[in-house]
């Protein structure tokens, strides 16, 4: 099996200003592949350092890949970096310059000449072209050993080594592993566990559960030597998981409950609209994060003050008075509201005591109402996070959810 080593490159990584996405995203990548990333590292935008990591690295792995720190600044040095460990010269590459300047002008700037520092490359590198920004990446091999370099920014990283790295790496790359994720919700990673069963001690496809965020997720992993291969000793394992949990999962391989909402709103037909208090718009963001979501969501309401709630979704003052805001009652009301008034199929609701800490005893914070309504039937839910000192969380939850009101309504499960 070929060993391959990441460097992040930037001081703003050292310093905690940025998430080391691109990291996170090679190794998932290149252990698909099975290529065996054994070393991480990271170091700032310094001449010296960078080259002592890199040759480093080349004394214990066949593969080095580096990340950032391809742009036009002076601060940007990893590509000669690498250059000059490897000893090959950079030469201008006529097509990059001039695509660089196309670039420019498409955009109607005038080109910095910094920029055409990008199109110094060496004579003899595989070119990976960057179709999102001006730097292009590239790859060296010499003496059994080979140097790719990538821009940092994840919108371009990504898919220059999908489309171009990727294949060029495919001579290492020995089997392959692949991973999927049954996501559920309302069900513990224990219980989850415990469910998994047998498959829990499996050696292949190994079975492990992960909780985040209020869900929980069992992540199942095989490897062959073949992707094909990896994916027939997944397939039955997934199927009779799936079947076992049964109405806690909301798919396997979703990135979120949005994502399975609008697939469902679309194939359903059918239009939402959202009345928010606690969440204050945050569940309509994360709806229409999703694109295409506006093909299936009216409109959003953060009724946040009980004027509001009245005046704007119809909400009665009686109920108000007699439950309060946070009660399952104002929860029904603001969701038949929001769906009459944007003569939507569907209304939804959230409203709840996000925390830290509550003005009444009876109601905690992370004690959050959510409703559902077509116009014929309303079904409600009580949730008690036991968080009383996270915000964020209580937020994230209610939105997560309500949208998860919807999944289990097109189930047939409420
Ligand atoms: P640019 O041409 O934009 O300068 P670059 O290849 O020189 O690109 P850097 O200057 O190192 O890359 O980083 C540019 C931006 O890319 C960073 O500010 C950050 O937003 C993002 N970025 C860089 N490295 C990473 C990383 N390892 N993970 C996630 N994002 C990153
Ligand atoms: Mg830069």
């Amino acid at each position: 099996m070929y060993t391959c080593e990441i460097i992040s490159v930037g001081t703003e990584l050292l310093l905690g200003d940025i998430l080391n996405t691109d990291e996170q995203f090679l190794s998932r990548k290149l252990a698909s592949m099975g290529i065996a990333v054994l070393h991480r590292s990271s170091v700032g935008d310094n001449r010296e350092r960078l080259a002592e990591e890199i040759r480093r690295a080349l004394t214990r792995s066949d593969i080095v890949i580096t990340s950032g720190g391809l742009g036009p600044t002076p601060d940007d040095l990893t590509k000669e970096v690498c250059c000059e460990v490897m000893d090959c010269p950079l030469v201008e590459h006529k097509d990059q310059s001039e695509k660089i300047r196309r670039y420019f002008e498409k955009k109607g700037m005038d080109m910095p000449e910094s920029n055409l520092k990008q199109a110094m490359l060496p004579a003899d590198c595989t070119v990976l072209e960057n179709d999102n920004g001006t730097a292009p990446g590239g790859v060296i091999e010499k003496n059994g050993k080979c140097v790719i370099f990538l821009p940092g920014p994840p919108k371009e990283l990504v898919p220059m080594f999908t489309d171009q790295a990727k294949p060029v790496l495919a001579k290492y790359s020995s089997g392959a592993i692949v991973s999927h994720s049954i996501r559920t919700m309302e069900i513990g990673e224990s219980a989850l566990a415990e469910l998994a069963g047998d498959h829990m001690d499996s050696p292949n496809p190994t079975v492990a559960p992960y909780a985040k965020d209020g869900e929980a997720l069992l992540r199942i992993t095989a490897s062959a030597e073949s992707a094909e291969k990896a994916e027939e000793l997944c397939r039955p394992v997934i199927d009779g998981l799936v079947k076992k949990i049964g109405k806690y999962v909301y798919g396997v391989d979703y990135d979120s409950i949005q994502q399975r909402v609008v697939e469902l709103l679309r194939e359903n037909n059918k239009k939402l609209a959202i009345a928010e208090s606690c969440t204050a718009g945050y569940t309509a963001k994360r709806l229409t994060d999703i694109p295409g979501a506006s093909a299936v969501f009216d409109c959003g309401i953060i009724s946040y003050s009980n004027e509001v709630k009245m005046n704007l979704l119809g909400v009665s003052e009686v109920t108000l008075k007699k439950y309060g805001a946070v009660s399952s009652q104002t929860a029904c009301e603001m969701a038949e509201g929001v769906r009459r008034l944007a003569k939507a199929d569907l209304g939804i609701s959230m409203t709840g005591v996000a925390g830290p800490g509550s003005d009444s005893e009876d109601k905690p914070a992370g004690l959050i109402y959510i409703a559902i309504s077509d116009g014929t039937k309303t079904v409600w839910e009580k949730l008690n996070t036991g968080k009383t000192n996270d915000r964020e969380y209580n937020r994230y939850v209610s939105a997560s959810r309500a949208l998860n009101l919807v999944r289990k309504y097109f189930e047939k499960i409420i």
